[in-house]
């Protein structure tokens, strides 16, 4: 399905939101609905295609179908998790199927809905969550002088905007998730994996190379034999070196 009209999306302070449901009329009469309450609404109707939007688009809130094609639910909240993309999710899941719910909690969802439902329930779970989300701490990441905005994937040094590419940005959310842990190249290795990297010109080195360079500062530390952690600056500690 196609996507809302890029005008919207400019529009200060309007949440938007990204709706992946497969069932044309539901997901007609639910765009609809959330439009109607002032969201601005992006669609997919497959996997393939929510996972591509919920990972490079800033969304407020994703309603997510578990049971789609090309891609399951599941799947997508998965990778999405993996990539350190922590926007509300709420599933959708076939009538109370007790192990698709446990399943997508176990996922990374925040909140579910059995089909049938009613729209004014949706719309009621949506503001709780997204009530809940502005009240967490803030979606900035502070390490340091390093700030993420993990809700726009801007990232700064001192004040001062870095430029990553998407791959780039993904690595350093996926530290930032992880911050003060040390990861292995493993995790690392297979972190980029998921994200399609071609793991001969772009091995965690080069990655993190490029990393430490464009920040400027000391916050990824080398942890000798065992792979590298964020930090800031000044906790390197037996890291140094
Ligand atoms: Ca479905």
């Amino acid at each position: 399905m196609k996507a809302a009209p890029v005008a919207g999306r400019s529009i200060a302070n309007q949440m938007r939101i990204l709706l992946v449901e497969d069932d044309s009329d539901l997901q007609r009469q639910l765009k609809k609905a959330l439009g109607e309450a002032g969201y601005v609404v992006d669609t997919a109707s497959d996997g393939e295609e929510g996972h591509f939007l919920g990972d490079t688009e800033p969304y407020d809130a994703v309603v997510l179908d578990l049971g789609l094609p090309k891609m399951d639910g599941v799947t997508v909240l998965e990778k999405w998790r993996k990539a350190g993309r922590i926007m509300p999710v709420l599933i959708l899941t076939a009538r109370d199927r007790w192990s698709n719910k446990v399943t997508g909690f176990d996922a990374g969802a925040d909140d579910y809905l059995a089909k049938p439902f009613y729209t004014e329930e949706l719309l009621a779970r949506l503001r709780a969550l997204l009530r809940r989300a502005a009240g967490l701490a803030s979606p900035d990441i502070e390490i340091g002088p390093l700030r993420i905005d993990t809700r726009t994937s801007r990232v700064t040094v001192s004040g001062n905007p870095i430029k990553l590419t998407s791959a780039e940005y993904r690595l350093l959310a996926y530290f930032a998730h992880h911050k003060g842990q040390v990861l292995s190249r493993t995790d690392l290795t297979e972190h980029m994996y998921d994200q399609d990297f071609d793991r001969d010109s772009n091995t965690i080195e080069v990655f993190v190379g490029r990393l430490r360079k464009k920040l400027g500062i000391e916050v990824i530390h080398t942890v000798r034999g065992l792979g590298y952690r964020l930090d800031a600056p000044d906790a390197a500690g037996e890291a140094a070196k």
